[in-house]
């Protein structure tokens, strides 16, 4: 069994509803559909074990804890696949930490400040952030949309959280489909984020820098997001459904890499194909 997040891994974006207990003012949230039963969602998932193995599955929404059978959901997945959770930890952290492994359930925590003051949110996030991903070793994430509503306060958020080995990770915001954030609002996201100078350029694409038009990438290949509706995307700025119904018998993914057709890539660019993998096996690391 590989690890949760090793090399090869496929991975899964995965909307599992678009109900929400909060009201931010930077989300406009499809509307919510019929939900699908545990039962339907289990059996989906034990299909794609049989298929890619262990997966990893980054569950988002709305806020996922408000899925009716929500605990029942979680506890009949991670046995197969690692849970990512992201959510805006409103919902009863104790039932699930510690009684679920933290090597197959993860928490991305986001901080939405106008609905949830930082005083509540920061002890429920230190209680739980064993669990938050390590993309940042030694500190671990916790989101943040980058709305000029809520970005006056960024850099105090970001200290507070750094004192107690949390990084903040700014989200850039998104207008419909397009880029929100000003260039001034991009130096300040530039400023607190972990992005900044990674070798796979992240923030570059985040911030529209770098384009990701006419490059190779591995969304569809191993990764592909998921939709409330169960029909999937090759990547969350893709909405032509090209790779069909998850809940059908003969879902796959791509056989192969494709070219990306987007100007802009905000949040999954790690899926780009790198640059010393296209060079070929000479190329010099
Ligand atoms: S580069 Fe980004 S936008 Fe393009 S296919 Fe890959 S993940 Fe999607």
């Amino acid at each position: 069994m590989p690890a949760d997040d090793a090399p090869g891994t496929v991975h899964f974006g995965l909307d599992l509803t678009y109900a929400c207990n909060y009201a931010c003012p930077y989300c406009a949230l499809p509307p919510v559909l019929k939900h699908r039963s545990v039962a339907e969602w289990t059996r989906a998932w034990e299909r794609v074990h049989r298929k890619y193995g262990r997966c990893y599955i980054y569950m988002s929404g709305g806020e996922p804890s408000i899925y009716p059978g929500f605990y029942e959901l979680i506890e009949a997945i991670t046995p197969m696949h690692t849970i990512d959770l992201c959510t805006n930890l409103s919902w009863d952290v104790d039932r699930l930490i510690p009684a679920t492994a933290q090597d197959r359930f993860k928490v991305s925590a986001t901080f939405h400040p106008t609905q949830v003051p930082i005083e509540e949110f920061l002890p429920k996030a230190i209680r739980v952030r064993d669990y938050f991903p390590q993309r940042f070793p030694p500190r671990r994430s916790v989101y943040f949309v980058a709305d000029p509503k809520q970005m006056g306060r960024m850099e105090e958020y970001s200290a507070m959280f750094e004192r107690d080995g949390l990084v903040l990770v700014p989200l850039p915001l998104m207008v419909g489909n397009a880029p929100g954030n000003t260039e001034e609002e991009n130096r300040s996201i530039e400023a607190v984020s972990p992005n900044k100078d990674t070798p796979d350029h992240k923030l570059e694409y985040q911030l529209r820098s770098l384009s990701p038009r006419g490059k190779l990438c591995r969304a569809g290949q191993r990764y592909a997001h998921i939709r409330g509706d169960g029909l999937v995307d090759r990547c969350t700025r893709y909405e032509d459904r090209q790779l069909g119904d998850f809940f059908s018998e003969d879902f796959e993914l791509f056989s192969e890499p494709k070219a990306c057709t987007q100007e802009w890539c905000p949040f999954e660019s790690q899926w780009l194909v790198p640059e010393r993998e296209l060079a070929g096996p000479g190329a010099r690391p």
